[in-house]
């Protein structure tokens, strides 16, 4: 049987979209001195939204100084008590203004209203909670309490105003002012952010939003003037700039790709593991950096789950991501979607079988399908790199240690999912797997007390929770 919902679409009345954003520097919008403008446009229509301004490296440099300035007179003099304040009160706002931040990180990203409304933007204003909290305890936190002085910090499009409140909070909580680069495709809620701080009264230059494409990052990363770095994103990104920073007596904590699998063992109840599967890897198209995208599934139960999962994914609803009805919304880019294709079309020549639920593709914008692959090998390209979109490739194991030993034959460690009714296996499970996050029947679940983060080529350096606020403060020299 099949629905057909009627539309719900989200009012986009809410936001105030200007035609033309500067950049957020020293508490007020300026205008470039060396850069140049870019559109940033709604993936799901390929509307233009708003034509924003790419810094060159006299703004970067403009913003550094402004942070400088800040972090000396005002914000590293201001004790944590007052510091929290600023904390509480921006949360606060980001509360009170949740409907027009969740339209605008859909209308500027893709993602399903449902998503933004429901986890993004909660997620935000609990991280900014939690590090008001900690703002007057730093010196309790086991690190020391000395704040490196200005960070930069480049975030990526996948969670455009959660990856900001990741980075900004914790830096704040610990003394330190930002300059913050948000991703070229995703910049409006960066901006709406400085609009908070504005609103919030936050002093002047202690949040700095530089926008532009990845040559400002590089900017930001290399300027003298930024003692520590955090980044999240690629892993070739994230290389380069450790090549950039060797030698320098600078910070850097990186936070990049990930390969998770999502093991499912034959004891586990089935209806709970699809609906955790789904929201794994269908999860913000996939565009999620410890996305369960390698299932594996225990031989005797395999081809019960794929039913299973297949008659669930065929009901994911794709289209308008203001619809609240929507499940599946647009991929962020064109470029993003050109990769997803060439590895979706690698993942055929070698041989896997792919199934693609029986979406209608709206006609502009970009968008995948969710997608499955069974009869995936270990070797397969599709089983090795991040695909960083909707599709689950799908592998088989028969004991416990053969499931272990291939959920940690990838370069990656950032997270892993285990499913079963043992308590004893998972706990067993999770003291073997090589990932910084290993959820128990469930997946994909964030909580700013809970410290997030990889091994190996998934990065270092921990975001949530007291250990994220290592990264934000200079560790003693003993
Ligand atoms: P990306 O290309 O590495 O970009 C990330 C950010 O770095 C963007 O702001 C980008 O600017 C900027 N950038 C690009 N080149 C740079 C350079 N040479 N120097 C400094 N900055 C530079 O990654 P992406 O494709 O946008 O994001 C997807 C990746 O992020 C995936 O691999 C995903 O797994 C990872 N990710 C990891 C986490 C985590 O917590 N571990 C969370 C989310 C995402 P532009 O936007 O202009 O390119
Ligand atoms: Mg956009």
């Amino acid at each position: 049987m099949t629905f057909d919902y009627a539309p719900a679409p989200e009012s986009r009345a809410v936001v105030d979209i200007a035609s033309h954003y500067g950049l957020f520097i020293d508490g007020e919008f300026v205008e470039t001195i060396d850069g140049t403008t870019f559109k940033t446009v709604n993936p799901a229509t390929e509307e233009v939204l708003s034509e924003v301004t790419e810094a060159g490296a006299a703004d970067v440099e403009r913003a550094v100084k402004a942070a400088r300035t800040a972090y000396k007179q005002t914000w590293s003099k201001m004790p944590g008590r007052e510091r929290a304040k600023y904390l509480y009160r921006i949360a606060r706002i980001i509360q009170e203004r949740s409907r027009e931040l969740a339209v605008l990180e859909t209308l500027d990203n893709g993602k399903p209203i449902r998503e933004s409304r429901d986890v993004d933007i909660p997620l935000v204003a609990a991280h900014f909670f939690y590090h008001a909290g900690w703002a007057d305890k730093i010196a309790y936190a086991g690190y020391g309490d000395r704040a490196y002085g200005v960070a930069g910090q480049i975030i990526p499009w996948n969670f455009p105003l959660l990856m900001l409140a990741w980075k900004i909070a914790p830096a704040l909580a610990c003394g330190n002012t930002v300059v913050l680069k948000p991703a070229e495709t995703t910049p409006l809620t960066a901006l709406a952010f400085a609009d908070i701080c504005r609103q919030a009264d936050l002093p002047p230059g202690v949040v700095n939003i530089v926008t532009g494409a990845g040559q400002t990052g590089r900017l930001l990363v290399e300027s003298p003037g930024v003692d520590k770095v955090a980044f999240t994103g690629s892993t070739e990104v994230g290389r380069q700039i450790q090549r950039a920073l060797a030698g320098t007596r600078k910070g850097l904590t990186l936070e990049l790709g990930g390969k998770a699998a999502n093991i499912v063992f034959d004891d586990a109840p089935v209806d709970e593991a699809i609906e955790g599967i789904v929201n794994g890897i269908f999860f913000n198209q996939g565009h999620v950096c410890c996305a369960g995208s390698r299932l594996l599934v225990q031989e005797s139960v395999h081809d019960e789950v794929l039913d299973a999962l297949k008659r669930r994914l065929a009901t994911l609803r794709m289209g308008d991501p203001m619809d609240k009805n929507t499940d599946i919304g647009a991929i962020n880019s064109f470029e993003q979607q050109s990769r997803i294709d060439d590895l979706v079309r690698a993942g055929e020549d070698e041989g896997a079988d792919r199934w693609s639920a029986p979406c209608t593709i709206p006609e502009r914008g970009w968008w995948f399908p969710p997608t499955v692959f069974t009869g995936v090998t270990q070797a397969h390209r599709i089983a090795r790199e991040e695909i960083f979109g909707p599709v689950l490739s799908v592998l088989t194991f028969r004991t416990p240690d053969e499931a272990v030993e291939k959920a940690n034959n990838t370069p990656f460690g950032l997270s892993a999912g285990v499913w079963s009714e043992k308590g004893s296996r998972i706990l067993w499970m999770a003291s073997r797997l090589r990932a910084g996050v290993v959820w128990a029947n469930t997946f994909n679940r964030f909580d700013p007390a809970s410290p997030f983060g990889g091994y190996k080529e998934s990065g270092f350096g921990r975001e949530g929770g007291r250990q994220g606020l290592a990264a934000y403060l200079k560790q003693e020299v003993v």
